[in-house]
């Protein structure tokens, strides 16, 4: 990992880190409620009448989402989970889960040094219950800043001294103080994962991900490597459910998450976004669009979605709604590792998916038709041997002797070597004939308004 300039270095970083009072400090701004976040939470489970928080050996577990060269997103992102949501993280709503308790520097109550006690505390293994360390944004290499003001930062030390004397600390610096205590570090979206946009070409800050800042071979207290929740910005429920399966595991209520060799939890990030994609059937048809907003599958305006590992497609953006290609984006593979310059250009097809799409294009030619066909047979029921009794059909939609003799070897492969429930025909299913119940009411006059059935019928009787 690299090195922190001492400058940089505040009062948690001696040996013996000094605690502060947080009873010394001046009152919060913007903490209307005056409580702690640990305040809030013990009164959110009062008032559920929570005695027995946990079923497991964790009553608690603190994180400490931290933000680095981030635009928020990110932290958009999880406040709008719902699968679960990160109310019911924060209200121990989910039974074995550990109540988190969410030291985030734009959801926690604290602010100032308030905020920065907790952080101190951590660091100091003060706590009273294990912590997780959230990363969002890329990490910012802090050594090439002017002056030591970082490029991100989280409060200021040592809080004891005066202005004059503080040092602001970089959320870098946070990490390398935090990350060894750590019961698990989680890196929240692609900038964070892999480094993202502001490591693309150019990098003027030396942008990189936490993997990167922390080493191969960082291990957090529980034996993990960095957890990855990749996305820009990530789904949200990626992240409250590694969570959630995270901490079941640290509850022994639960297996170990599997990760693959990047990081990512393997039952999020495993498939490709076109396995799932709404759109996949076009292009199995070998139908593509040719403008957005074109309904068919998107590779030939951009889309990288069959080499893109992501769940979009399945979990949407919030609660299963919207999401890139279900509504109308292409994937421009912000999941993966050297976005956002790997995929560049974004509306330029993907060059392998030349091949591809019109291998789709030429199979989809002879698949199409022949689908077509059995979908007209497919809709027509056993009794409508002759005709649709529907006032939407045309002519053409009456059966015809080509659909009859389709539908006659349709069956007789569809049912091969196994049984047909009931008769193979109308007409074995109705050996008299089939006649609606008019029909059988009022004989061959069935279709003749009812007063010209009556004159017809006065008419036989003369
Ligand atoms: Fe696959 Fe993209 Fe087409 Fe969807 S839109 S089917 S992900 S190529």
């Amino acid at each position: 990992m690299p090195e922190m300039p001492e400058s940089q270095m505040g009062e948690a970083g001696s040996p013996e880190p000094h605690l502060s009072e947080t009873s010394k400090m001046p009152d919060q701004i913007g903490n209307v409620g005056r409580r702690t976040t640990e305040e809030l939470v013990a009164d959110i489970c009062a008032s559920q009448g929570k005695t027995q928080l946990s079923l497991g050996p964790l009553e608690k577990v603190y994180v400490f989402w931290l933000a680095g060269m981030s635009c928020d997103g990110c932290t958009v992102s999880v406040s709008g989970a719902t699968e679960p949501a990160l109310e019911d993280l924060l209200t121990g709503s989910i039974p074995g889960v550990p109540l988190v308790v969410l030291h985030h520097t734009v959801l926690t109550l604290e602010s100032g040094d308030h905020f920065t006690t907790s952080l101190e505390k951590a660091v100091a293994g003060k706590l009273d219950a294990p912590y997780v360390v959230a990363y969002e944004g890329s990490i910012a290499d802090e050594r090439l800043t002017a002056g030591c003001e970082p490029f991100s930062s989280s409060g200021s030390l040592p809080l004891w001294a005066g202005s004059e004397v503080r040092q602001r600390i970089s959320t870098a610096e946070w990490v390398k103080r935090l990350a060894p205590g750590a019961a698990a570090v989680i890196a929240v979206g692609t900038c964070a994962t892999w480094g993202g946009i502001p490591a693309a070409y150019g990098n003027v800050t030396g942008s990189m991900s936490v993997m990167d800042f922390l080493g191969k071979d960082y291990r957090s207290t529980t034996g993990l490597s960095v957890i990855n929740i990749p996305g820009c910005a990530p789904v949200g429920d990626n992240f409250t459910d590694a969570v959630q399966a995270i901490l079941l595991f640290l509850q022994g209520l639960g297996p170990l998450p599997e990760f693959d060799e990047l990081g990512r939890p393997k039952w999020q990030f495993a498939e490709t976004v076109h396995q799932r994609c709404v759109r996949a059937g076009y292009y199995e048809e070998g139908t593509f669009a040719k403008n957005y907003g074109d309904k068919e599958c998107l590779v030939e305006i951009g889309c990288w979605g069959p080499v893109v590992q992501c769940n979009i497609t399945e979990k949407g953006a919030v609660g299963h709604m919207g999401g890139c290609m279900n509504a109308g984006g292409p994937c421009i593979g912000c999941t993966m590792p050297g976005f956002p310059d790997k995929f560049s250009p974004f509306y330029k097809s993907p060059p392998g998916s030349t091949v591809s799409s019109n291998a789709s294009r030429l199979l989809g030619s002879i698949i199409r038709p022949l689908r077509r066909i059995s979908q007209r047979e497919r809709n027509r029921e056993i009794r409508w041997h002759d005709t649709v009794p529907s006032g939407w059909a045309s002519e053409q939609g009456d059966v015809s002797l080509t659909h009859k003799i389709l539908e006659f070897f349709y069956e007789k492969m569809q049912f091969m070597g196994s049984q047909r429930p009931g008769p193979h025909s109308a007409k074995e299913h109705f050996p008299a004939g089939y006649r609606s119940l008019p029909e059988r009411l009022y004989g061959e006059d069935y279709q003749v308004l009812p007063e010209e059935r009556e004159k017809k019928a006065e008419k036989r009787a003369e």
